[in-house]
């Protein structure tokens, strides 16, 4: 028997803030990155916290793949300003810190868990809806995905309008990740009806509207699709947990300062015909994802190489590199660090 609840509620569109008006939040400790706070991206936040009257403090010290050292001193604000609700606004850097600064307020001090509201800024990490946190160890460089159920947001903001400023490259790098989720949680033994609903449309969005997120930011609508994608294939995944896609990419990614969705991109091919050529059930699945996609051909061999060849076209459309060398890591390099990345 398995169970599918989906316990965060979700806030889609332009004036999605409004509906904080509805939640009795006096005293809100908002986490994001320096970029968030200086853009100004915030002030249309910090209007309807005003109108509401509620007090908030901003902690804007968040970097990307947030260390173990920066939940720490969040960890020590927090403590030190007991907020009732916590809001973290930025990409799934600063989500995933303020997810994990929050779950260490309950589990430290013993105090109820602040409301917990993310406002993602990406498209990408799907991190709104998951029940996990990437928190590196700031000694080992090592991700750690940790995973709780108390982790996932109790509110999810979704703001088209915000994620209008990503430049092209960080666009690129997100809706990879987002495609990378999708297909993952496709795959997986633990898929099922629901998760597939979900990860099938995350698919589908990504093929329709990533480029045209790329060429065009200010298109509000390939926009707000990209987002819902990030958010459906973040359900989707949730569910069924990822694959070794993921596994690769946080260990190569920890130690090479590769952004995530960029990583897993580079990987994503590789990885398909890897999985494909060991498990007649991921060969099928992958297949499936074609034929959606109308990429199916007359052996469905071809099919499979269809899709690895319009995810390569896709990354290629959009200046990504596809190789690791590509992302600046020499061979030597990599050689001198893969035992300790396959380990
Ligand atoms: P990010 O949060 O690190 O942000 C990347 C860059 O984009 C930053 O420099 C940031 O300032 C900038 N940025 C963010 N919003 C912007 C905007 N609207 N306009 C302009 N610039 C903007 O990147 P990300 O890809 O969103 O998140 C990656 C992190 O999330 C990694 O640590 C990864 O491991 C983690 N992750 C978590 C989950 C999860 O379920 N919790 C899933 C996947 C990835």
């Amino acid at each position: 028997m398995n169970a599918f609840y989906v316990p965060t509620k979700i806030y889609t569109g332009e004036a999605a803030f409004e509906n904080l008006k509805q939640y009795p939040i006096h005293n809100l400790c908002i986490i994001c990155d320096p970029f968030v706070e200086k853009s100004g991206m915030v002030n249309k936040l910090l209007r309807v916290l005003d109108e509401m009257g509620a007090q908030y403090r901003i902690f804007s010290d968040i970097t990307p793949d947030p260390n173990t050292e920066l939940v720490v001193q969040g960890l020590s604000r927090i403590v030190a300003h007991k907020p009732d609700a916590v809001l973290a606004m930025g990409g799934g850097s600063a989500i995933d810190a303020a997810k994990a600064i929050s779950y260490m307020y309950q589990k430290t001090t013993g105090a109820e868990k602040p409301l917990c509201i993310a406002v993602p800024t990406t498209s990408g990490t799907g991190s709104e809806a998951t029940s996990f946190a990437v928190i590196t160890d700031a000694e080992t460089h090592i991700k750690y995905p940790i995973t709780d159920d108390k982790l996932l947001p109790n509110i999810a903001i979704l703001d088209p309008t915000l994620v209008r400023s990503v430049p092209p490259a960080v666009t690129a790098d997100t809706g990879m990740d987002v495609l990378t989720h999708a297909v993952e949680s496709y795959v997986s033994p633990m898929s099922g009806t629901y998760a597939e609903a979900l990860a099938e449309k995350a698919v589908r969005l990504v093929f329709s509207d990533l480029l045209t997120a790329y060429h065009s930011p200010d298109d509000t609508r390939a926009r707000a699709h990209m987002h819902a994608a990030s958010n459906l294939a973040g359900f989707a995944f949730d569910y069924t947990s990822l694959g070794i896609n993921h596994g690769i990419a946080h260990a190569v990614g920890g130690v090479f300062h590769i952004p995530h969705g960029r990583c897993n991109a580079v990987l994503l091919p590789h990885v398909i015909a890897y999985n494909a050529k060991n498990s007649q059930f991921a060969f099928d699945r992958y297949t499936a994802l074609s034929r959606m996609l109308e990429l199916g051909a007359a052996s469905d061999y071809q099919t499979l190489k269809n899709f690895c060849n319009a995810i390569h076209a896709l990354m290629l459309k959009m200046n990504m590199p596809t190789t690791l060398r590509a992302c600046g890591v020499s061979e030597a390099e990599f050689r001198e660090h893969l035992p300790s990345i396959v380990e």
